[in-house]
């Protein structure tokens, strides 16, 4: 069974500790679509920690019960293999949308997790809400990007025509804790490289960028979203703008500074640079993300370390 996987001292940390939210207020019934994924879970530990009632809707295609273990034989937990392509009846008071298709239900508050893919490869930078994105309508990445442009079109329009509760967040790059290990994001694949003595896989020229948030900033985010009274869209990401090689540097000094870097060709229509202008989660969400790069790394390392090489009676994390 897994543990926390915040080291003690980090978690307060983490956490802020001073966080208003779920005070003075009854537990709420939860749906969390995806909750059994990397940033799923993660929002379950916090709304269950805070004494909500957490129903978690997952198919297991990314996600894994590991990740919500242990919450099993907790009575306000609750776990339903289900794909939400298909209907399902819950009465619930706010549904997290983290899976990727749409169903809303009348009555609960939605939020829909949109990303910055929604931004395309965009010629504005860093990206604003208000900047409608440059995406190729046809590309082999603009499945996803279009999916979610047409998700929050969707949602937008349920709001106005249907009077239905939305919440829009455009998620930039997160990592942390339970990432999944192969399914080729950078950080994972970096991290997952360097542990196994592996040259760490630089695509292009390694000096594109993206900007890396730690994922229970965006937890936080993501709640003071759901608790607020503004629709968004709204940017959660940290603007801590890296190139890839500067990534690779970072994980070199934090796990192995022998680990060697190879460059391989990118993919077609990758974005050449990525940074949120989060000016307006601040303002209207007095949001913004508290762990650096180099603070949040060590805690996904701790994780993957074990998930690769297993339980090797590590000291703390
Ligand atoms: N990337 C890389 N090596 C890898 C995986 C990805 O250099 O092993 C690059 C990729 O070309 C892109 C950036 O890292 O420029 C981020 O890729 P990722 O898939 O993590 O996120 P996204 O492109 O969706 O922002």
């Amino acid at each position: 069974p897994r543990r926390s996987v915040y080291p003690a001292g980090l978690d307060s940390f983490n956490m802020g500790g001073k966080i208003p939210l779920g005070l003075k207020r009854k537990g709420l019934r939860i749906v969390v679509t995806g909750g059994a994924g990397f940033v799923g879970s993660h929002l379950v530990d916090r709304l269950i920690a805070r004494g909500d009632s957490v129903i978690v809707v997952d198919n297991f295609f990314t996600g894994n019960k590991d990740n919500v273990m242990h919450h099993f034989g907790n009575p306000r937990f609750e776990l339903i293999r289900h794909d939400v392509v298909e209907p399902l009846l819950l009465e619930v008071d706010q549904i997290y949308h983290l899976a990727c298709p749409a169903s809303p239900r009348v009555g609960a508050r939605f939020l829909l997790t949109s990303t910055s893919e929604v931004y395309g490869d965009p010629l504005q930078h860093p990206q604003v809400e208000t900047y409608w994105g440059n995406v190729n309508p046809i590309g082999v990445r603009s499945c996803y990007d279009e999916g979610k442009r047409t998700a929050e079109t969707l949602t937008m329009d349920y709001h106005r025509g249907a009077g239905v509760e939305v919440r829009i967040a455009r998620i930039f790059n997160t990592y942390g804790p339970r990432m999944c290990i192969d399914d080729g994001r950078v950080v994972s694949n970096f991290v997952a490289q360097a542990l196994r003595k592996e040259p760490l896989t630089v695509y292009g020229d390694g000096k594109q960028t993206r900007s890396f948030q730690y994922v229970s900033d965006l937890v936080e985010g993501l709640m003071r979203l759901m608790e607020g009274e503004h629709v968004g869209p709204f940017n959660l990401g940290n603007p801590g703008e890296f190139t890839m090689l500067e990534l690779a540097q970072v994980v070199q000094e934090t796990i192995d500074p022998e680990a060697k870097i190879e460059f391989k060709p990118n993919t077609e229509d990758d974005p050449h640079k990525r940074k949120p202008d989060i000016t307006k989660a601040k303002e209207l969400l007095g949001w913004k993300p508290k762990v650096p790069l180099r603070k949040g790394l060590p805690m996904m390392v701790a994780d993957f370390r074990q998930r690769i090489f297993g339980d090797q009676k590590s000291s703390g994390a």
